[in-house]
Formats: C-alpha cells, sequence, structure tokens
C-alpha cells in the first residue's frame, strides 16, 4: 500500500485530497495545526482505517514513522483576509514548513507535490497566464506575504530537485471553490452565498470588472493527481479558463439562490489583480486534463453546501 501525506489535511483542498487518496486505496495521514482548517471537514474520515491525522505545525521539525511515497504540502492561510490576519504564519509555513518537509521527502525518498498558486503571477501583465511568465509582484504590499512564500516555495523546491535529484511536482492553483470553503473566509463566492442566503447586500469590491476563473474543487484535485503521477517536475497551472468578471459572479450567485439581495459596491483592496485566468495547455498536453464541471453544476453543488452549513 502506498503511504502519502498530506499537509493543510483539515482545509479546503487539503480534505478534498484526503477523500480522493483514501477512496483510491492509499494509506493516508492527515496533518493540520488547524489555524484556519477545520476537523468538521474530516470528521468523516476518521474511522477509515487508513487514515490518521497528525495535529502538528508543518513550521516545527516534521516527524512520520515508517515509509512515506508522497507529500503534498497545502498547509497555509490561503485567503487574503487569512493572510492579511497572519501575514507572519503565512511567511513561514511557505518558507520553513515547505524546508522541513522537503527534507522529509529526501529522508523518505519520497515525491512531494507543493500547492503554488496563480499568485505567483500577481497582477498580470500577460494574460491569459502561462507558465513561462514571471509574473507582476510586490514583494512589501499586502498580498506579498503570500506571493512571496509561494515564490519562495517554488525556488526551494526546485532547488532539492536539481541539487539534490528529490522528485518534485509545483502546481500553480488558480481560483477554485466549492463545498467546505470557510464561509467567513474573504473569498468572493462564499461571501456571496453567504450574503445572497441572508438576503444581505452583496459586497463587490471596486466596480466589479475585474476578472477571475473558477474552477471547481473536483476537477482541481483531480489535476492535482494526474500531476502527482507525471514525470514532470517543472510548474503546471491547473484551474478552469471560463473567465467571467465578479460583478457577473455575484449575479449569478444571486439568481441562482433566488435571493433578494442587491449589490453593493466597496472600495477595492490594495493590489487586487484585475485579471486572471489560466493556460491549461501544458496540463491539457502533459497530464490530459480539463476541466468537466460547469459553472451551472458547481455552483450548485456549492449552493448546497452553503444552504446546509448556513443554518
Ligand atoms: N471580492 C469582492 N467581494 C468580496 C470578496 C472578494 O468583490 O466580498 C473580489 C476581490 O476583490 C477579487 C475577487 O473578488 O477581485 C476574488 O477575490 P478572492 O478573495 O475570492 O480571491 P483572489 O482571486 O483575489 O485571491
Amino acid at each position: 500500500m502506498e503511504r502519502v501525506l498530506i499537509t493543510g489535511a483539515a482545509g479546503f483542498l487539503g480534505s478534498h485530497l484526503c477523500d480522493l487518496f483514501i477512496s483510491k486505496g492509499y494509506d493516508v495521514i492527515g496533518m493540520d495545526n488547524l489555524l484556519t482548517g477545520s476537523m468538521d471537514n474530516i470528521s468523516h474520515l476518521m474511522s477509515e482505517k487508513h487514515f490518521t491525522f497528525y495535529h502538528h505545525d508543518v513550521t516545527k521539525f516534521v516527524h512520520v514513522p515508517d515509509k512515506l511515497d508522497y507529500i503534498l504540502h497545502f498547509a497555509s492561510p490561503a485567503s487574503p483576509i487569512d493572510y492579511l490576519k497572519m501575514p507572519i504564519q503565512t511567511l513561514k509555513v511557505g518558507s520553513l514548513g515547505t524546508h522541513n518537509l522537503l527534507g522529509l521527502a529526501k529522508e523518505k525518498k519520497a515525491r512531494m507535490l507543493i500547492a503554488s498558486t496563480s499568485e505567483v503571477y500577481g497582477d498580470p501583465l500577460v494574460h491569459p497566464q502561462h507558465e513561462e511568465y514571471w509574473g507582476n509582484v510586490n514583494p512589501i504590499g499586502p498580498r506579498g506575504v503570500y506571493d512571496e512564500a509561494k515564490r519562495f516555495m517554488e525556488a526551494l523546491t526546485m532547488a532539492y530537485h536539481n541539487y539534490h535529484g528529490l522528485e518534485t511536482r509545483i502546481v500553480r492553483i488558480f481560483n477554485t471553490y466549492g463545498p467546505r470553503m470557510r464561509v467567513d473566509d474573504g473569498r468572493a463566492l462564499p461571501t456571496f452565498f453567504s450574503q445572497a442566503i441572508k438576503d444581505q447586500d452583496i459586497t463587490v469590491f471596486g466596480d466589479g470588472m475585474q476578472t477571475r476563473s473558477f474552477c471547481y474543487v473536483s476537477d482541481l484535485v483531480d489535476g492535482i493527481y494526474k500531476l502527482l503521477l507525471s514525470d514532470y517536475h517543472l510548474p503546471v497551472n491547473i484551474g478552469n479558463p471560463k473567465e467571467i468578471t465578479i460583478k457577473q459572479a455575484a449575479e449569478e450567485v444571486v439568481a441562482l439562490t433566488n435571493s433578494k439581495s442587491k449589490i453593493s459596491y466597496k472600495e477595492l483592496p490594495v493590489d487586487d489583480p484585475k485579471v486572471r485566468q489560466p493556460d491549461i495547455t501544458k496540463a491539457q498536453k502533459i497530464l490530459n486534463w480539463n476541466p468537466m464541471v460547469t459553472r451551472k453544476e458547481g455552483l450548485q453543488l456549492t449552493y448546497e453546501y452553503f444552504k446546509k452549513n448556513l443554518k
């Protein structure tokens, strides 16, 4: 049986990855310090024979007994309001945490996949964003703590690959949504759902003309799994290239939920990227991966989750 360590296991993406690896017959160790994650996301796994939970902060030395075949590093505050509130933890988990896990991977001769992000492209001057674009990041702006932690994480991972010959994979994750996002994590879709369900004003930042491209979580974890098992060590974008304005996203949520909410325009946060759309040519060619879930289907599934969890 192959054994995988998933950090950030109690978070949105980490918990979906735990589900995926359990369903595929792996022995899974989920690790989380519960800074932003919640045991609710993995409580259904606790009775699984092949799931073990470690309550641990990966910025401290990480010890795992016995063999490990794969490590997936998904621990980090990941929403803009979280990393604004926890700037130092965000920098530490991307740097010290990644260093500890790369050391563990080297010791165990495990393959390590890191969760990088479209934020490495910053407020992009190239559109859509392909993997060869170096990005436009403000290192000292409010988002810099996340963006630079993730850029450092990529650099450190490539150094372990080049210097130690470690097997590594880098996924650049674009906006993703679905069940288990925190209602209060501040990101656009969970915020809009929670406001729409309560008939409160929908807070659209700026004029709402900035764009994002939203990927449903099952598509994302499928792409990550394919990347892990591929033999490609350079960064790969995984995301859904269907791009919409934030205003349109708000309108779609209002229509889907039959809400009486009106849009209320608020100030645009500093360094908020104006556009974002993944170029997924690489994932299509190398992984034979394509997102399958339409926004209509994905938003419906997400709505059902929030309806249940907001009451
Ligand atoms: N946004 C918004 N209202 C909200 C939350 C977010 O208009 O209540 C906007 C935000 O300014 C950004 C986009 O929605 O332009 C996506 O924001 P999110 O926090 O989901 O993620 P980002 O892509 O910025 O990391």
